[in-house]
């Protein structure tokens, strides 16, 4: 009999390092058996039932599950009911009736008891770093907050550090500027100024594009009547010039340079919040889309401690200024990955640095509008109160590159084997990433680059199939596809023909695309299931404000299947680790979850109250819930 499932604590990480060796030779010997014709061949070609090398058989898993619904997300949508580690490699998967090989003495044999499993979360777009620093930092956590409580909870933080008065620094995060109550109102310095404080404060959007600052951070950055906006960057300013103390994207980088960096002590402290994070949710890979030095410092050093608990995939910035000295930028992109990266994927979760990121534009969120859109955004000719909305004549700004230094960019990244991770919300951004990978696949056919672009949330109809044939993959925070104020605050600078089509992952998988998932963590709160849930119903929380209840547009979304591939295989695909994980298939590396519910079957809302009972990176539990047994 097998025991039955206890959520034991994890398993100390540093198992892995005890296995490494063995690892090495286990990896070696799956590539000499598939040499060797024994198995099929993994990702693409597996056959369609799991066949058990013969060799496998001779020794016993180290850990094996039965009596499930295991969700494989191969190429055959095979489902499974059994399967069997060693070694943190897949040695079987099927039903339980080929499992008997697999058990001896020493196996830890877990009955499911009819839970779910599938292939850990692969992560395709978020900021890990920053995300566990706003874990630990003033939080006003996405919140849809008036004036009035955005200054209470600024001044709740103030009153807290009150001993950093005169002239410490405030640095707030998670402001959710898009669902400010009543919509449409606005926040300017003086909103900040109100507050009883000397500080210098800035408030930072969760869109991540937008600061608030108070009148002392203005000046104490020298942002004055008459500064110009930096290239990528927007200052607000009143009738009178003066800046208003809303800045846009490259406009607040200058408090980098002012506020007190966190330590390396305290980044790796964030990392590790951070980990913790993810490994509940069920995620064992991601992508971090802005990989910086000190983001690649904190989880290598983790690493080294044994305690990286997911494969972490880094993306470091090429900025939009440094269009006229690409060379220098590739270069300082390579160094990272030379300094970095730890190589071919082993069973232990490792480091790669083999994507760069490339801002295109900023977010078409209102009232930032800083997405290049190829039809103007609309504009009010009327007043607030009594408002005319008619055609307009912006566009948002320039793409951040122009063409040409985009198409150089990236057929430099291709040649370099660095992977194009580029930003774009507007379909003008979009149009632009998609000409520049047209670019990159004359200039460099028949190399294994997988250019991504995230975000996508308008794109022209007419570019629909170029993601598939120029094998683009959107990466697309599912989330987003929902009305909510961030969607329908665009209304009327978009009109109702965008409106339709707004978040189009169901368009794009109709034409084709591999849609990989992002969360963008921390633009939203941490939550893959609730994004998962919407990608399938286009609806935001059964109990949101009656404005917000409906579907989204015209887009169909995905199936629930399609959903979980995106972020599984698909989001693995774009990582360049689908050979190795993504899938439950016989030779990969054992990344899976276990789950509280069967997220194919129940109802659609339910979706997004899924619990993750267990995370396992390479056959290691990193993460288990304290469940009580079944019986
Ligand atoms: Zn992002």
């Amino acid at each position: 009999m097998a025991k039955r499932l206890r959520w034991l604590p994890a398993a100390p990480p540093l198992t892995w390092w005890m296995a490494a060796l063995k690892t090495m030779l286990a990896t070696t010997a799956v590539r000499g058996w598939l040499a060797a014709g024994f198995l099929a061949a993994p990702a693409g070609a597996l056959a369609a039932s799991p066949v058990p090398a013969p060799a496998a058989v001779a020794t016993p898993a180290d850990r094996t599950y039965e009596n499930g619904t295991i969700f494989t997300a191969d190429n055959q949508h095979a489902n499974a009911s059994a399967l069997a580690i060693r070694d943190g490699i897949i040695v079987y998967v099927g039903n339980a009736s080929g499992l008997g090989p697999y058990v001896g003495p020493k196996t830890t044999r877990i009955d499911l008891a009819g839970r779910f499993v599938m292939p850990g979360l692969v992560d395709g777009h978020l900021h890990p770093l920053s995300a566990g620093q706003s874990l630990l930092m003033c939080n006003l956590n996405y919140a849809a907050l008036t004036v009035a409580r955005l200054q209470q909870g600024v001044q709740d933080c103030l009153d807290r550090t009150a001993a950093r008065e005169p002239d410490g620094w405030l640095e707030v995060v998670n402001w959710f500027q898009e669902s400010m109550q009543p919509a449409g109102v606005r926040t300017s310095r003086a909103t900040l100024d109100a507050l009883h404080t000397k500080r210098p404060v800035i408030v930072r959007s969760s869109f991540g594009h937008t600061v608030l600052a108070n009148s002392r951070a203005l000046a104490l950055a020298g942002i004055v009547k008459g500064s110009p906006d930096p290239t990528g960057g927007k200052i607000w300013r009143d009738a009178d010039g003066t800046p208003s103390g809303l800045l846009e994207d490259a406009a607040f980088a200058v408090f980098d340079t002012l506020i007190p960096q966190p330590s390396a002590q305290d980044d790796v402290k964030a990392a590790s919040a951070a980990l913790a994070a993810l490994r509940q949710q069920g995620v064992t890979s991601f992508l971090d889309a802005v990989g910086m030095p000190q983001d690649l410092a904190a989880f290598s050093a983790l690493r080294k401690a044994g305690q990286l608990t997911a494969r972490a995939h880094f993306a470091p910035p090429i900025e939009p200024s440094e269009a006229a000295t690409l060379d220098a930028a590739i270069a300082r992109v390579l160094a990272l990955r030379a300094k970095f990266d730890d190589g071919a994927l082993t069973v232990a979760p490792g480091i790669t640095v083999r994507n760069a990121k490339l801002f295109l534009d900023g977010v078409i969120s209102a009232p930032a509008m800083t997405g290049a859109v190829i039809d103007p955004y609309r504009r009010n000719s009327g007043t607030p109160t009594d408002p005319h909305w008619v055609e307009g004549t912006s566009h948002g700004p320039e793409v951040y590159f122009p063409p040409q230094a985009l198409e150089t960019a990236l057929v430099a990244l291709g040649r370099a084997g660095i992977d194009p991770h580029l930003h774009a919300d507007g379909d003008a951004a979009v149009r632009a990433g998609l000409d520049a990978v047209a670019a990159l696949r004359r200039s460099v056919p028949g190399v294994d680059i997988r250019p991504a672009i995230a975000h996508d949330e308008i794109v022209a109809r007419s570019d629909y199939p170029r993601f598939a044939a120029l094998g683009v993959i959107p990466v697309l925070s599912l989330q987003w596809g929902k009305p909510a104020g961030d969607t329908l605050g665009l209304t009327d600078y978009f009109g109702p023909e965008r409106m339709r089509i707004l978040e189009p992952a169901g368009f794009l998988d109709a034409a084709g695309a591999r849609i990989a998932f992002g969360s963008d963590w921390p633009v939203d709160a941490l939550n893959e299931w609730f994004a998962f849930k919407v990608g399938v119903t286009r609806t935001n929380a059964p109990d949101v404000a009656p404005q917000y209840r409906g579907r989204l547009g015209d887009d169909p979304g995905l199936t629930r299947d399609k959903v979980l591939r995106a972020a599984t295989i698909n989001a693995a695909y774009e990582l360049h680790e689908d050979r190795e994980t993504g899938s439950l298939e016989v030779g990969k590396f054992a990344d899976l979850i276990v789950l509280d519910r069967d997220p194919l079957t129940v109802a659609a809302d339910d979706i997004a109250a899924t619990r993750v009972l267990e995370t396992v990176v390479g056959g290691s539990v990193v993460y288990s819930a304290s469940a009580p047994e079944a019986h």
